[in-house]
């Protein structure tokens, strides 16, 4: 669990998580949620204060108010690794941004003409694996061909796939309450992937 804060000594729980819900919006947060619906791995347990961030500027801004309230915190994808059996503390964000874009091409030129001979893909972390593999078809570029749970987030994939990580040539970073584009290898285990970009060939 990423639980990168410590609780705050200076007001309670129940007034952080009022705190958050005035500042994120009272219907988006949800206090005492059952992360039985959220979670892919069947766990049962409840979050005590639970949002869903659909962009990353969403993202951003609930991972800097848990650290402006000195609150634990927790980032999941899909939920697929997540096991737990106790209620969480804190926030616990469940990341549904879903971002997918070609920001770059390199071009070719063949017998055929001009065509594309590779692509960044800039993907923010809450997209699946899947989806990821369905817009590169789209494009023309080449798929992955390594084994992956079609669920599963890039967030929550990228520390633990090494051909993910291979593809990949920046990572924006969301730690201790800066942003920063990293390169992939300097990732830390605290980090809270916002988003990455891929290097891709096109498809044969
Ligand atoms: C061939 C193969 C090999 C695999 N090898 C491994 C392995 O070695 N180790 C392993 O753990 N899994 C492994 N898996 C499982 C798979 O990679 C994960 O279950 C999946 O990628 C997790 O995605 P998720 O969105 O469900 O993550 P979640 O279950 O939602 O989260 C998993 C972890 O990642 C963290 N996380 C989620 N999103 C972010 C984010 N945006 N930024 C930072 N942290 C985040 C969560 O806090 C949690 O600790 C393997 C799967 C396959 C198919």
């Amino acid at each position: 669990m990423k639980d990168k804060s410590k609780p705050s000594s200076k007001i309670s729980s129940k007034e952080s998580y009022k705190l958050v819900a005035q500042e994120l919006g009272d219907v988006r947060v949800k206090c005492v949620e059952e992360l039985k619906y959220q979670l892919n791995s069947g766990s049962v347990a409840n979050a005590q204060c639970f949002y869903i961030a659909t962009t990353v500027k969403e993202l951003i801004t609930a991972l800097n108010l848990a650290k402006e309230l000195n609150i634990l915190f927790f980032v999941f994808g899909s939920g697929t690794k997540v096991l737990i059996s106790e209620d969480l503390e804190g926030l616990t964000i469940k990341n549904r941004t879903s971002g997918i874009k070609v920001s770059g091409v390199k071009g070719k030129v063949s017998v055929k003409g001009i065509g594309v001979a590779e692509a960044m893909v800039e993907i923010e972390s809450g997209v699946s694996l899947q989806k990821v593999n369905e817009f590169l078809k789209d494009q023309g570029l080449k798929q992955f061909t390594f084994p992956f749970i079609p669920n599963a987030t890039v967030g929550g994939s990228l520390f633990v796939t090494p051909d993910l990580q291979d593809l990949t040539q920046k990572v924006k970073v969301w730690s201790d309450g800066e942003v920063s584009d990293i390169e992939v290898y300097e990732l830390k285990r605290n980090d809270i992937i916002l988003s990455t970009i891929i290097k891709v060939k096109a498809a044969d």
